[in-house]
């Protein structure tokens, strides 16, 4: 099969682009540093690759990838990275499972669901998930108490990820990172998890990070100045033209729109145009050049995690010439809830 062949949207993964972004970020924090979190992809073909490049615990934010990924045999060490009410699918699995608890609640449902062991998730100032960093400790006695391994603390600094300053970025990181370990001197456990893509070059206070976008990256985290390369894109075709008519300047119409692109980062890019805005299943943007039906365009989502959720597989090429190869294509097999 040939990129030509390929029914459009259709996400498109470079494959030198993810080897350069896996191997640089190996090379930055290797084996167990890294806990590659796999909700960016949600592709256990992309997780093997990270595992095969010495990542063998990974991150996760639902049930469902906790179980895809073990069973793909992915299961040595996972971690949901997450609060779950109802654990029970998680406790029978044939793999290491560790959850994050922050309330009574959460570790009730870790103790009747069957998990052995937790890390305590404290809110370093992200209002999202995470218990007062004072009151970790208590909650790590309560899980001990209850049975349960207390593996150490995890707190996620995710309003940091795209501060355009990356100095700002680094001292708010420190600051968060100093309330996470102020929690972990009281919880105790070996692990000390958090981070992701954006400050996995300054955080160097946890004993692993937690990035993932980095493997396939998006326009939002090259805009922060992330030095990954865009190895995402989606496919699409052109669908309709207008000629520069009346006060209408000329424009161009994509098949991809907000069903096939996640959004909360704003628009797309279009490569060779300006995007005007996106409808459910189409782009309307202004062509640099004359663009006809039927021409291919290659669009750049600007957040790969839900952009990727949207899809059923994603296509391994080396360019996006028509006459390319697709080299494999991969299953999103840990799309749902
Ligand atoms: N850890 C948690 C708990 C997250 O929710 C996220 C992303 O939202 C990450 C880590 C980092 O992901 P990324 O590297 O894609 O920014
Ligand atoms: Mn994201």
């Amino acid at each position: 099969m040939r990129v030509g062949d390929l029914t459009t949207p259709a996400l498109l993964v470079d494959v030198d682009a993810l080897d350069a972004n896996l191997a640089d970020m190996s090379a930055a924090l290797p084996g167990s540093k890294l806990r590659p979190h796999v909700k960016a992809h949600k592709t256990t073909a992309l997780a093997a690759r990270q595992a095969d490049g010495g990542h063998t615990g990974f991150t996760c934010a639902t049930i469902r990838e906790v179980e895809g990924m073990a069973k793909a045999g992915l299961g040595q060490d996972l971690l949901l990275a997450n609060e779950v009410l109802d654990a029970r699918r998680l406790g029978a699995l044939d793999a290491r499972v560790t959850v994050a608890i922050d309330s009574p609640s959460t570790l009730r449902a870790a103790v009747d669901g069957g998990v052995r062991e937790v890390l305590v998730d404290v809110n370093v100032g992200l209002p999202r998930c995470g218990i007062a960093p004072d009151r970790a400790g208590r909650l790590a006695d309560d899980a001990r108490a209850a049975g349960l391994t207390v593996r150490g603390v995890m707190g996620y600094e995710g309003h940091l990820m795209m501060l355009a300053d990356p100095v700002e970025r680094a001292r708010l990181t420190e600051e968060c990172m100093g309330r996470l370990l102020a929690a972990h001197a009281d919880v105790g456990g070996d692990v000390v998890s958090g981070g992701g893509t954006g400050t996995y070059a300054m955080n160097t206070w946890v004993t692993e990070l937690q990035a993932g976008s980095y493997a396939l990256m998006d326009t939002a985290y090259t805009a922060a100045g992330l030095p990954f390369r865009q190895a995402l894109t989606l496919l699409s075709t052109v669908v309709s033209t207008t000629d520069a008519a009346g006060e209408m300047p000329a424009f161009a119409v994509a098949d991809v729109g907000l069903k096939s692109l996640g959004m909360d980062h704003g628009n797309p890019t279009v490569q060779g145009g300006h995007v005007w805005f996106c409808s459910d299943e189409h782009t309307t943007f202004g062509p640099e050049r004359r663009v006809s039906v039927g021409d291919r365009v290659t669009v750049l989502p600007a957040h790969v995690d839900p952009t990727i959720a949207l899809h059923e597989r994603m296509h391994l090429v080396r360019g996006t010439d028509p006459d390319a190869e697709v080299l494999d294509t991969w299953a999103v097999d840990l799309r749902g809830w």
